[in-house]
């Protein structure tokens, strides 16, 4: 389970309408597009055990 940061980065950087990441553009006035590099992390530290998995195979 996860209580850190990834979960609050997850509720707030969402995809807009136009592609673009609206934490992003929100927290830092950064235009980036969906889904940015914290996203990613996020993503990759919720689920830790198959990423390792993943990226053993990918990078
Ligand atoms: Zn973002």
């Amino acid at each position: 389970m996860t209580g850190g940061p990834e979960r609050v980065i997850l509720a707030v950087h969402v995809p807009g309408l136009d592609g673009l990441c609206v934490g992003c553009r929100a927290w830092w006035s950064r235009l980036a597009p969906y889904p940015c590099w914290q996203v990613e992390w996020a993503t990759s530290r919720q689920a830790r055990a198959s990423v390792a998995r993943f990226l053993g195979g990918v990078r």
